[in-house]
């Protein structure tokens, strides 16, 4: 078989491969299956493309290889589940900036060399650096709001929105003109900084709580950035993979937007971020009821039927097993127990599915937003192990709360409610929540972990 032939199989199992493992995702007990069809097309990929001829050196793969791997090995294994967003937003940035860097090597060999750039080629390069530069500056403030050495809060100016449309207008300007005249090469580089500095003043006036649906849009359009460069060097897996990426990221950005309740416009113009003076009400005054593991483990152990609400809470304190263990004894004792996931309790999607997966919870007893949430009036219990935000009835009910409108858990709606979490501190969007004050709430403080466990000696006491 010669190269060409070998490549272009080896691509058309890859793109297959990553259908099947995006497929696969979609089912919590199909993911891992999923993941790995997605990495092996990935190696098929890989070697697909070390075959081909045009490949100039094979020493300079080998130190990119041994660089990437002495990053990505720490990156992977050592990073905390809690830190993953930010880590996520740090891989956007390496895969945005070697779209870039190829796009912009791709341009200078071709002008360098004097081959001639059609319209078509030049519109996919000047694509891709664009919205690969974007997305490089884009996911570094994300990272950086993540991982909290800038600033959380929306950073804002006067006239901001003119200045982002004024740069954007140039930006395009230039892209259309690359295409009539491409070796206008100072317009290309003059383009290339302008869609970074769109990428930070694009993220920076948005609030940390909007930053999951920041990290998909930019999935997104690393995606379409990748797929630009597929079609700017002829490379077919590049084009099926960054199509699907841009498309799956651009996916999960209107779900989550639906359950942040961002619009749909808002998302994809990027105009999100507009700082809201907020009049939510305060718990002033108010007062809660405190339990101690013994009244959680009385309640808990003779319940019949419990919804569990895992949050961010959990994910700190990694007291998955430990809830899985306290549903086994709630079980043993004749009651049912179900774990209801919101779509963006945790700090990235599916946070709490992965969590719950790997402390053996059975599939079939998560419970999407949807599935669940008028099951919570004939709940006698909804125990929210570290949630915050994702139950708070203040997004029901207060319109000058800045989560008004989000969906939630309607947990409140559960005969009794016991919250775990260590004291009175509040969620990601920093507000106040009334649930914890509410006549049939009882907080039992201290980390979730340490609580459940002296729950869980309590219930095999009894
Ligand atoms: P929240 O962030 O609203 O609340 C988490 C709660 O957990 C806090 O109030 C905290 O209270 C408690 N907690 C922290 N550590 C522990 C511990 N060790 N033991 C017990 N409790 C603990 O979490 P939710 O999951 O309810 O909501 C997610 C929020 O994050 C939403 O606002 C969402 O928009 C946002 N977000 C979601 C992302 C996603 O993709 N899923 C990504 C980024 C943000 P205390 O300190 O008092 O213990």
């Amino acid at each position: 078989m010669s190269r060409e032939i070998l490549t272009q199989v080896t691509y058309l199992v890859a793109s297959v491969l990553f259908i099947l493992g995006l497929r696969s995702l979609t089912k919590p007990d199909q993911a891992r299956r999923g993941m790995n069809l997605a990495a092996l097309g990935m190696l098929l990929a890989i070697v697909g493309t070390l075959v081909k001829t045009e490949i100039v050196s094979y020493g300079w793969i080998a130190v990119g290889l041994a660089v990437g791997t002495v990053i990505g090995y720490p990156l992977g294994m050592w990073v905390p589940m809690t830190a993953m967003p930010q880590r996520i937003a740090f891989s956007h940035m390496f895969g945005a900036l070697a779209a870039t860097l190829v796009g912009v090597a791709e341009y200078h060999t071709d002008l360098t060399e004097g081959h001639p750039i059609s319209g078509a080629k030049m519109a996919a390069l000047a694509f891709e650096v664009l919205f690969g530069a974007l997305t490089v500056t884009g996911s570094f403030v994300a990272f950086g709001k993540l991982a909290e050495f800038l600033p959380g809060r929306p950073v804002t100016y006067k006239g901001q929105n003119g200045v982002n449309l004024a740069l954007a207008a140039v930006a395009v300007g230039l892209f259309v003109y690359l295409i009539i005249r491409p070796e206008f090469s100072a317009g290309f580089y003059l383009m290339v900084g302008l869609a970074t500095l769109i990428g930070l003043f694009l993220v920076l006036p948005i609030g940390g709580a909007d930053m999951p649906v920041v990290m998909s849009l930019m999935n997104s359009y690393a995606g379409l950035a990748a797929a630009a460069t597929g079609f700017a060097l002829g490379n077919e897996v590049l084009i099926i993979a960054g199509a699907l990426d841009g498309a799956s990221g651009f996916i999960l950005s209107v779900v989550m937007s639906k359950a942040m309740n961002r619009s749909f416009s808002n998302v994809l113009f990027g105009a999100f971020g507009s700082v809201q003076p907020t009049t939510a009400r305060t718990a002033e005054g108010m007062t809660v009821s405190e339990i101690s593991p013994e009244d959680a483990a009385l309640q808990l152990g003779y319940a019949k039927s419990v919804i569990v609400v895992p949050g961010y809470g959990m994910a700190v304190a990694q007291a998955q097993h430990q809830i899985r263990e306290l549903a086994e004894l709630i079980e043993k004792n004749g009651g049912e127990v179900r774990y209801a996931i919101h779509p963006v309790a945790g700090r990235m999607p599916g946070h709490m599915n992965v969590l719950l997966a790997e402390a053996n919870v059975p599939y079939d007893r998560l419970y999407d937003m949807e599935e669940i949430n008028d099951r919570f009036g004939e709940a006698d219990i909804a125990l929210i192990i570290g949630a915050n935000d994702v139950v708070n009835p203040a997004a029901r009910t207060d319109p000058g709360s800045p989560i008004y409108g989000m969906p939630i858990l309607n947990a409140d709606m559960a005969r009794r409610v016991i919250v775990l979490k260590r004291g009175m501190s509040p969620g990601f969007a920093g507000i106040e929540n009334e649930l914890f004050y509410r006549p049939n709430t009882s907080m039992l403080f201290g980390d979730a972990k340490a609580s459940l466990t002296r729950v869980i000696a309590e219930v095999k006491a009894a």
